[in-house]
């Protein structure tokens, strides 16, 4: 594993690192989806169950309403069977014949049954008496009343005018007062102080013994400032426990959009008295007739809250009944659980990608020691395997089979390189043979080129020495005549005539020299089986006189065992040529070996080596030419081309190894069954 160091850290740099890992690359493919699935769910959650929990704290607040609502009724009814009860009380009825027993009754009765006000009309809806005492403003005008007078009961809740409470009592039209306080969000007023008054009362038919209807008993309470009814209310639609802590629930009742019996308190403590409803829950509820079931900012806070409309009587709407509860510590304990959740979510999602990595790259485990193998074998470690992984999935296998593929290929190389060091061996073995062989075309080629030569050169000598022949003998012939005709008197050019002499038998034994070249056949003895090397030793002392002063080492070195077929004269005549080569290389004397060799099965090779000047390279090709010499004057060039027509005439040849200052060795190679020599021409049978 790559060092990881600070700077690997660059998005860049993990960029790489994650473009080079399989494994994270599959860990994404499998947490992507699940990532994606999370992050909708939570969109989900935040934003449908945000409408469903508003929708819940909506239902709730809708059920406590329902409660309110019911209270409120069930307060009404409860007037109403008030007023009933006392209209059908005997002592009401009893008290009718007796004018002035009333007003104590009807005190006693208002005080019995809680009521603000108990008044008795005539059928008509005259008032005949009441308590507290008072003038009364015209009852008959309230619908209840005349549904009373037509013989039904009935209640209702209906708003008071100032004028109307006093005309009951003056105590209870200040009871009503509210002194309003400016409230944001209000619709705005120029009024201070409300001084209406809301009030459930009921009216009841009274019969006498006979069952005739004779009067009307009409009853109240008013609600302004009632603070027992609506901490009543709220008492009974939070009770503890229903309300998560830190939460609290209000109620209020509101006569048009003032607050007029309410739990909702101000900053310092005090009830909110005398403030009033937001323009919009008032448009909505007041105006609109509809229900109100959401939050709404109540006085200070935020609450959730439920408005419904009261109407009066004659179906106008004079009022609302409230109830809601403080929604922030609701909603922060649904934020605390989405958080919990979130994070739950989160650090379940973290620990599932650090598990699924660290499983991952157990299952990946084979796959990163090929990696790892690979990176070896480039390095020019070939015997690095995978070796035991330690599972059996699919990539396990894949690393027995990569091991496998290795071992076979490192086999196969071997066996490569084994064909391909044998295949060198056999191209160099070839190569060699071919050279060999085109050393032998070489010296074949040599050969012909020499015999060609011989052929020509032999047929121009031969014609030249009959020429030469014919005049030399007249001169030899007419010397002698001169020489015998002159007698003694000749006794002073004896030098000159011997020096002719001499110059015309040189003659003489070059044109016949010339002629055995040409035709040898003429000059050849009889062929007869000789051991070459006392042969050779015996031509030692024909040149003995050539070796006298010279101080030269003669060295016999004869270890063939084999004979050859040859004429004796012929053979002293190559090797005389030879030892006078020989000798002539070595002016400043030397060694002179001489000896024969068994030439495996074909006959016997004779060697001539001595230790003088050597041959130059570029004489060699020419060493066999007729007349090639480099002796001048001394020598005629034909010593080495007759010896190799004789020679060659026998099947046999003559080849020569030398150098400058290393001396030289001619060796002759004798066919032991030595074919007959070939009559007609001077060169062929070049072996
Ligand atoms: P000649 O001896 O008359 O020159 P040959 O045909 O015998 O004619 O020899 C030809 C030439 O070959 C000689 O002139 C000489 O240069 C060379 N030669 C022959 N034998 C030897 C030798 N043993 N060492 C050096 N040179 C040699």
């Amino acid at each position: 594993m790559p060092a990881v160091g600070p700077a690997s850290l660059s998005p860049a740099a993990l960029l790489r690192r994650y473009r080079a890992s399989l494994r994270a690359k599959l860990v994404s493919i499998v947490i992507a989806p699940l990532l994606v699935a999370l992050l909708a769910l939570l969109l989900i959650m935040g934003l449908w169950g945000d409408r469903a929990f508003q929708a819940l704290l909506a239902y709730k607040v809708n059920s406590d309403l329902l409660v309110a609502h019911e209270y409120f009724e069930h307060m009404v009814r409860g007037v109403e069977d008030r007023v009933l009860q006392e209209a059908r009380s005997h002592a009401l009825v009893a008290g009718l014949g007796r004018g002035n027993a009333m007003p104590a009754i009807l005190a006693d009765a208002r005080r019995t049954h809680g009521l603000d006000f108990l008044q008795l009309l005539d059928p008509q809806g005259r008032l005949l008496a009441a308590a507290p005492a008072g003038a009364g403003a015209d009852p008959a005008a309230w619908r209840i009343v005349s549904s009373a007078a037509a013989g039904r009961a009935a209640a209702a809740t209906d708003a008071w005018s100032a004028a109307q409470l006093a005309a009951v009592s003056a105590e209870l039209a200040r009871r009503a007062q509210v002194a309003l306080r400016p409230t944001a969000n209000a619709v705005p007023t120029d009024k201070t102080l409300e001084t209406r008054g809301m009030v459930v009362h009921a009216a009841a038919p009274v019969f006498d013994e006979a069952g005739t209807l004779v009067a009307v008993l009409h009853g109240g309470t008013l609600l302004n400032n009632n603070l027992g009814f609506i901490d009543t209310i709220n008492a009974l639609v939070y009770q503890p426990e229903s309300l998560p802590r830190g939460s609290q629930g209000t109620a209020t009742l509101f006569l048009d959009d003032t607050r007029i019996a309410t739990n909702v308190r101000l900053f310092h403590g005090e009830r909110a008295l005398g403030t009033r409803v937001s323009r919009q829950v008032r448009d909505k509820v007041l105006l609109r007739g509809e229900k109100w079931l959401d939050l709404a900012f109540v006085v200070n806070d935020w609450y959730m809250s439920a408005y419904e409309p009261i109407t009066d009587s004659r179906g106008q709407r004079i009022g609302m009944l409230y109830v809601g509860y403080l929604a922030k510590p609701i909603s922060q304990a649904k934020d605390l659980a989405l958080g919990v959740l979130v994070g739950l979510f989160l650090l379940l999602g973290v620990a599932g990608a650090l598990f699924s990595l660290l499983w991952a790259r157990r299952v990946f485990a084979p796959m990163a020691r090929m990696v790892g193998t690979m990176r070896a074998l480039e390095a020019g470690n070939t015997g690095a395997r995978v070796g035991p992984v330690g599972s059996e999935d699919e990539l396990g296998q894949l690393a027995g089979q990569f091991d496998q593929l290795l071992s076979d290929l490192q086999q196969r190389n071997a066996q490569l390189k084994d064909w391909a060091d044998s295949l060198d061996r056999k191209v160099a073995e070839r190569t060699r043979e071919l050279e060999e062989s085109n050393a032998d075309l070489r010296a074949a080629r040599q050969q012909l080129i020499t015999s060609e030569k011989l052929a020509v050169a032999g047929q121009l000598t031969a014609g030249v020495a009959h020429e030469v022949n014919n005049p030399i003998a007249v001169i030899q012939g007419n010397l002698d005549v001169a020489r015998e005709i002159l007698g003694p008197a000749a006794e002073p050019v004896r030098h000159e005539l011997r020096l002719i002499d001499e110059q015309v038998r040189r003659i003489q034994q070059l044109t016949s020299r010339l002629l055995q070249f040409v035709r040898p056949e003429a000059y050849a003895g009889n062929m007869e089986r000789l051991d070459v090397g006392e042969v050779a030793a015996g031509c030692v002392d024909l040149v003995q006189h050539m070796l006298k002063g010279a101080s030269i080492r003669v060295e016999l070195d004869c270890l063939a065992t084999r004979q050859v077929r040859i004429s004796r004269s012929e053979l002293q005549q190559v090797v005389v040529n030879l030892l006078t080569n020989a000798i002539h290389a070595m002016p400043e004397g030397g060694t002179l070996t001489l000896g024969t060799r068994d030439w495996d099965g074909q006959g016997v090779t004779l060697h001539v080596r001595d230790t003088g000047h050597g041959i130059r390279e570029e004489d060699l090709p020419n060493l066999f030419n007729p007349f090639f010499t480099t002796k001048k004057q001394m020598g005629t060039g034909l010593g080495l081309s007759i010896s190799y027509a004789l020679v060659e005439r026998y099947g046999g040849r003559i080849t020569v190894e030398s150098a400058v200052g290393q001396g030289a060795e001619f060796i002759v190679w004798l066919r032991e069954d030595g074919a007959a020599p070939a009559q007609a021409e001077a060169g062929g049978g070049v072996p």
